[in-house]
């Protein structure tokens, strides 16, 4: 067991998240001022934070102790950054994003002046660190063409055709939940016909998303699309995607009816292109009909088409991922983007292979890389990044784009600097106020909706009064 005792400061958060990159489950023990993780090797650390604002970990009975030397960062930075390197000490082990354990690691890189700062400063290894320095000038260009007077609306719609082995989303698999998809139609275009008309803020730009919206049938689908239509004013210039996700979901109609409407974003997310593998995870299509939905679209005009892939799913090996990204960078789609997954639950691993014995973890990392660089190579660039916490390998999820393509509600979203609206089961929407003086720019407020489906579906109108009045509508 590793326990991390807290000296001069309660930066427990900071701790944890730094603590659960390694170890995976980690526990505060307030009344102990410790972080303790089960699954980590027997020493006890001390993380201080001195008075001079500089911070040092000692290993407990060793007298081994690790302090950067060089100027001290914020704080809640500052005692990452030492329990990092004795982490990365004990372990062997060195996160690609060194001490940056945020989910958005281009927000610190949009406060340097170069890569190699973030590499100096939070130990970034060289590669992410020109990723995420790119990446961050990237967003805030995207984030300009945002007014931060305009609204982002989601829509979501948490079903499925079936449920993918890999997937953690809270997605209601239709094959158990087919007669509430109606109900739950009829649910959200309540919420959006209650919340639309009190809306007087222009959309910059509408994300539906799920799931998979395009799980609907036809009818449905089309019903949808006209409510969103006649009761949200969208603009010529609002960014409209519709996530299609499953290629056995989208249909001509479908595409026809999301073009009269002068959509011009969809995505179509293979996820592998790997026949065996869609078929182990669940997945009922192959990777033909990935491309028959490509060209469909591809017909109609769609201006942009973002297809995602996962590096590191379960029945693949690092060489299936870098074949999946050369096939859709055959395609040619504008938008590519890649997900990274950890094939495992980090709570069920063994202590050994949570210390890094665990060869996915250098598997994955070589294969995003080669990723990268095809799509480099063939004329993408990436435009916005975000991490998840649990990842076991440290990486992020990058969305790569082919000219000016990058998908505006995808950074606004990201961001925490723009107002999101939410409309469905689960969603969050937020509103971004400026303030000074902290790391973060702005102070963020949320407003989630209920993620039970059948309690949504009951209590759609309350969920659209309780937006109004945090919006002050
Ligand atoms: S399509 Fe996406 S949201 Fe739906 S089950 Fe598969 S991974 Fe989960």
């Amino acid at each position: 067991m590793l326990k991390v005792i807290l000296e001069g400061h309660d930066k427990y958060y900071g701790l944890t998240d730094i603590v659960r990159m390694f170890f995976g489950e980690v526990s505060e023990d307030h009344g102990n001022s410790c972080v303790i993780a089960e699954d980590g090797p027997d020493v006890t650390l001390v993380n201080t934070l001195e008075k001079d604002g500089s911070s040092v970990t000692l290993v407990s009975g060793t007298g081994k102790r690790y302090a950067f030397d060089g100027p001290a960062l914020e704080v809640g930075r500052e005692v990452k950054r030492s329990l990092y390197m004795a982490l990365t000490d004990i372990t062997g082990i060195e996160m690609p994003w060194g001490c940056l354990s945020g989910i958005r690691p281009t927000l610190v890189a949009s406060e340097e002046d170069s890569a190699e700062e973030l590499t100096k400063k939070y130990l970034v290894r060289e590669d992410k660190a020109a990723l995420g320095f790119e990446t961050a000038r990237e967003e805030l260009r995207l984030l300009e063409l945002i007014p931060a007077e305009d609204l982002n609306i989601y829509v979501g719609v948490p079903f499925c055709p079936s449920r993918c082995s890999y997937c953690s989303f809270i997605s209601q698999d239709i094959s158990h939940h087919m007669g509430r998809l109606g109900e739950y139609e009829a649910a959200l275009e309540k919420e959006i016909r209650t919340l639309a008309p009190s809306l007087k803020r222009k959309v910059s730009s509408l994300y539906m998303g799920g799931g998979t919206p395009t799980v609907f049938n036809d009818e449905q689908f089309a019903r949808i699309l006209d409510c969103m239509f006649s009761s949200i004013r969208i603009d010529k210039d609002c960014e409209v995607t519709i996530e299609a996700g499953r290629p056995d979901t989208i249909t001509g109609y479908k595409l026809d009816a999301m073009r009269e409407h002068g959509i011009g974003r969809i995505c179509i997310n293979p996820q592998t292109m790997r026949d065996e593998t869609l078929s182990k995870l669940g997945r009922l299509h192959t990777s033909s009909d990935i491309v028959r939905a490509y060209e469909q679209a591809k017909e109609r005009g769609f201006e942009v088409i973002n297809m995602d892939l996962i590096a590191g799913l379960p029945h693949e090996t690092g060489d299936d991922f870098v074949k999946s990204v050369a096939k859709l960078i055959e395609l040619d789609p504008g938008n590519i983007t890649i997900h990274t997954l950890y094939k495992k639950r980090r709570a069920a691993l063994s202590k050994e292979t949570v210390l890094g014995r665990d060869d996915d973890r250098g598997d994955i990392d070589a294969a995003v890389r080669k990723g990268y660089r095809l799509l480099y190579e063939a004329g993408y660039h990436p435009y916005y990044l975000y991490r998840q916490k649990d990842t076991g390998h440290g990486l992020e999820n990058t969305g790569f784009a082919k000219g000016d393509t990058g998908c505006l509600y995808n950074v606004a979203m990201m961001s925490d600097a723009r107002d999101v609206l939410s409309f469905g089961a689960g969603g969050m929407s937020k509103r971004c106020f400026e303030q000074e003086g902290t790391t973060s720019k702005h102070r963020v407020e949320r407003c989630p909706t209920v993620k039970d489906v059948l309690t949504y579906i009951s209590r759609s109108e309350e969920a659209a009064e309780r937006k109004a009045r945090f919006f002050e509508l």
